[in-house]
């Protein structure tokens, strides 16, 4: 099984803390629907295997009327051999889906039917907060009512949805991130994904940070939010499945766990990554320049192959992160015996320090090393053992 991901390069606006690719410049979103479908056509012959996922991300899809989405999404069922009930994904913005001018004519409610009507079966809502001084501070496009009101929407229309929260945030404070965790967990909604707000170079987060105009983002504030997050998601019923990612049993989104436990995937779109099991691939991040590559047949996209010793370090990246964490029959059936005797050396230390437990034949990070897990990851690295 495999999946296809989607990214649709566009934004309203730019979200002060964003790195990825996006253009807020929307006049050529023709060609660019155009071109993703020419790209889905081209690449046919990389993806054999059954598709069980397609994610629809960015940037934000919302922007895409249905007939773009439909366009797209009848593409990648003429072009692959997609699953008898494939999860299909929306990542949407709140303010595209609610309250704002109907897309294509329709009304806003039946947005939702609408998108149901062209298969797609799973919503992931950008909230990041719920609280105006947050949204404000983010440069997010919604404010606080209209989350709340879009989630409300959703729900009358969508069993599986997921939100975004963003934790760790200048000025947020304990309490206000507690709110935001009781107000997700009172919508009673079967997924979550809360990541800790990063300063990514160059971005204008970053710029303010360092003007003083921001205050700094701190790293035990960050934690104490997790910790916090931990709590009260267990208490609900939530399975902390991955560092990031909650969900209430059977819940899991499958694209997700598809990419962590190393599934191929074909990445359509600028920016957008692919991996085919032995190598990495990324397309261009620049729209004019994709648009115009791949109107004339060429892909335009740099591979690079993954080593041994790639493979191994992105393993135990990913599954540590992950509840089943790092399977010791996996490291030494893949990437055999030095390997397993390397990580065997490596994890000790942690062992010692409670960041790390052995379980059965899994190592996998405690409580208290959760929020340290991709540092402790790093410490299990391999520079080159061939
Ligand atoms: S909407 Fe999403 S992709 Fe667009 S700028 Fe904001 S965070 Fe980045």
């Amino acid at each position: 099984m495999a999946g296809i991901y989607i990214h649709i390069p566009f934004c309203k606006q730019a979200c002060h803390y964003c790195d990825f690719h996006f253009s807020t410049s929307l006049h050529k979103r023709d060609q660019m629907v155009a071109a993703i479908c020419k790209e889905l056509e081209l690449r046919k012959s990389e993806m054999v295997e059954t598709v069980q996922t397609i994610y629809f991300g960015g940037g934000t899809p919302s922007l895409l009327t249905i007939e773009e989405l439909k366009t797209i999404l009848d593409t990648v069922y003429n072009q692959f051999h997609i699953s008898e009930a494939p999860e299909i994904t929306l990542e949407a913005n709140p303010d595209d889906i609610i309250f704002n001018e109907p897309i294509d004519g329709q009304s806003q409610i039946n947005i939702f039917e609408a998108y149901k009507n062209i298969g797609i079966n799973r919503l992931s809502i950008g909230v990041q907060s719920f609280f105006e001084e947050d949204l404000k501070l983010m440069n997010r496009a919604h404010n606080a009512t209209e989350a709340l009101a879009c989630i409300n929407k959703a729900k009358e229309h969508f069993d599986n949805i997921s939100i975004d929260l963003i934790y760790g945030i200048p000025k947020m404070t304990r309490e206000r991130w507690l709110e935001n965790i009781k107000i997700a967990l009172a919508l009673d909604i079967p997924h979550l994904s809360c990541y800790a707000l990063t300063v990514e170079p160059k971005t204008a987060l970053e710029n303010f940070i360092k003007k003083g105009i921001v205050p700094p983002v701190e790293d035990d504030v960050a934690q104490e939010h997790h910790k916090l997050l931990l709590e009260y998601t267990e208490a609900s019923g939530y399975d902390n499945y991955e560092f990031s990612n909650f969900c209430k049993p059977g819940w899991e989104s499958q694209n997700n766990t598809a990419y962590w436990q190393g599934k191929p995937y074909l990445g359509i779109g600028p920016s957008a990554h692919s991996y085919d099991g032995n190598a990495r691939s990324w397309n261009i991040n620049n729209n004019p320049l994709y648009i115009k590559k791949i109107t004339t047949g060429e892909l335009p996209m740099e591979r690079e192959s993954l080593s041994k010793t790639d493979k191994y370090n992105e393993y135990v990246m990913t599954r540590l992160r992950t509840k089943n964490g790092v399977s010791f029959t996996e490291i030494s059936k893949n990437f055999g015996t030095k390997y397993l005797e390397y990580l065997e050396l490596q994890m000790k230390e942690h062992i010692t320090s409670n960041f790390l437990i052995i379980d059965g034949e899994n190592l996998k990070v405690t409580k208290k090393g959760k929020f340290l897990s991709d540092g402790i990851a790093s410490d299990l690295f391999l520079l080159n053992l061939e």
